[in-house]
């Protein structure tokens, strides 16, 4: 039988010697019983919050949510989240329950839960699944408690962790499920950006992401409207054997699950569909599209409140999605100092995913990818100058040569470039020559 964690455990029976009910619920119940180690651990009781503090009064307890029923205790270092049966009552603004009502019922409090496979129960007397849970679970799907379409108009944020679930776990959706999750995505227009965001994010990073994505595009699009034209966008040209679509999700699962990669990939084409144009040939091209792109992802990046970090590395990632690679030592030094490290691989990773996701033939750029990577990886074993503050010289030098204002700036990035490349070494006496040099060019 499936393990828990035992301090969970003591926290149950605190509760039960208090006379109350206490089993744990939802996620840990279904990756214990998948025989995966639950990452968090919930519990419902039919004790009021006031009773919770009680009963746990000998761990450390903390006010999570008081008005929703909710305590976490700590357990030596394990946080429980302990929650008061609760029945749910209407949905009017399709958002919040018009009012959450505490029950002793453990029944009722598993009827509000989202898929089957999050509404068992296990405490040490054994599991309490209703509604077909670990049948689900050996079929591997995603099946809605109760009627899809009206749960989903309850809370439209579970059909996306419905898809989340099922890509997390490598899951199909349920057939009437799936056909409610295609029906309902206007739904969510009732839901608050950052918790469609949150759910979207674990989404695309989740293992399964691509075949869920292409499955359930209709979701996909309502979170970014900005990919509406690219689902079944033919781009007439005999490097993409896919629609836009098509070729954005199979670049997203060739990257690493990192939100920023992920996004990116998604992201990198969508301005195609509005700078598309055909040749005399009748051959579809895209000129200057990455920049159209980072257009729109920017609009959709604020749109979903990513931090600024995320919002900014994604948009330089598909603004330079199509950057030719060189792979000699000039090239990679240079991009090495204008990216940055860290961004320069993820370009790399891109620019790889994207040409594996075109569907057709390598065409030697995967070659020279690669190749610049290892030279990358070889420049930066050799403790480069990559930084203006790695650079032997500095502003005082610069005035000191005679230059002024946005000169200073300028010059310095000009020599900083030329070192990183390797065409000037970082040695004082060289660089002060240069600034001289550049210093009486201006005057001139
Ligand atoms: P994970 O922790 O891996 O994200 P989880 O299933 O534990 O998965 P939580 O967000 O921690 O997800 O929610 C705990 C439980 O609460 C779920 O298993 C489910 O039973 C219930 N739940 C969460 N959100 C909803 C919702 N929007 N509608 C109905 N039930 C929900
Ligand atoms: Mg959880």
């Amino acid at each position: 039988m499936t393990q828990f964690d035992p301090r969970a455990l003591r926290v149950l029976e605190r509760l039960k010697a208090a006379g109350h009910q206490a089993v744990l619920v939802g996620g840990c119940v279904r990756d214990g019983l998948l025989g995966l180690a639950p990452h968090d651990y919930d519990a419902a009781t039919s004790a009021l919050p006031r009773e919770i503090l009680s009963a746990c009064r000998e761990f450390r307890c903390v006010e999570t949510g008081i008005a929703h029923g909710t305590v976490t205790v700590l357990c030596e270092g394990l946080p429980v989240e302990v929650t008061t049966f609760r029945r749910e009552g209407t949905y009017s603004d399709h958002r919040h329950p018009d009012q959450v009502a505490f029950t002793t019922s453990l029944e009722e409090d598993l009827k509000r839960r989202d898929f089957t496979i999050n509404a068992m129960a296990w405490g040490p007397e054994g599991l309490t699944d209703l509604f077909g849970g670990q049948e689900d679970l050996r079929t591997r799907q995603v099946r809605c408690v109760g009627c899809p379409d009206l749960r989903f108009q309850e809370d439209a944020l579970r059909l996306l962790r419905g898809l989340r679930l099922a890509a997390q776990l490598d899951f199909s959706l349920h057939p009437d499920t799936a056909d409610a999750i295609r029906r309902n995505p206007p739904q969510l227009s009732h839901v608050a950006w950052e918790r469609i965001s949150a759910e979207f994010v674990r989404l695309i990073c989740s293992p399964a992401a691509g075949r869920i994505l292409l499955d359930f595009p209709e979701a996909t699009v309502q979170v970014i409207p900005e990919l509406g034209p690219c689902v079944g966008f033919d781009q007439r040209n005999p490097h993409h054997r896919y629609d836009v679509y098509t070729h954005s999700v199979r670049a997203l699962e060739a990257v690493s699950p990192i939100p920023a990669l992920r996004l990116a990939a998604l992201l990198h084409d969508v301005g195609k569909p509005p700078s598309f144009s055909l040749d005399g040939q009748g051959v579809g091209h895209f000129y200057g599209h990455p920049k159209v792109s980072a257009r729109l992802a920017e609009d959709a990046l604020l749109r979903l409140r990513l931090d600024n970090h995320t919002r900014e590395r994604v948009l330089l990632l598909v603004a330079r999605h199509d950057l030719p690679v060189e792979p000699t030592r000039q090239w990679v030094g240079r991009w090495l100092s204008r990216l940055g490290e860290e961004a320069f691989f993820q370009l790399m990773e891109l620019k790889a995913a994207d040409g594996l996701a075109c569907g057709t033939p390598a065409d030697g750029r995967e070659q020279a990818g690669k190749e610049a990577e290892a030279l990358a990886r070889q420049v930066l074993g050799e403790r480069p100058c990559l930084t203006l503050k790695e650079l032997v010289i500095n502003g005082r030098d610069a005035m000191a040569a005679g230059l002024k204002g946005p000169d200073i700036g300028q010059v310095l990035r000009a020599l900083l470039e030329q070192v990183a490349e390797g065409t000037l070494p970082n040695e004082r006496s060289v660089l002060l020559q240069r600034l001289e040099q550049l210093a009486k060019a201006k005057k001139d």
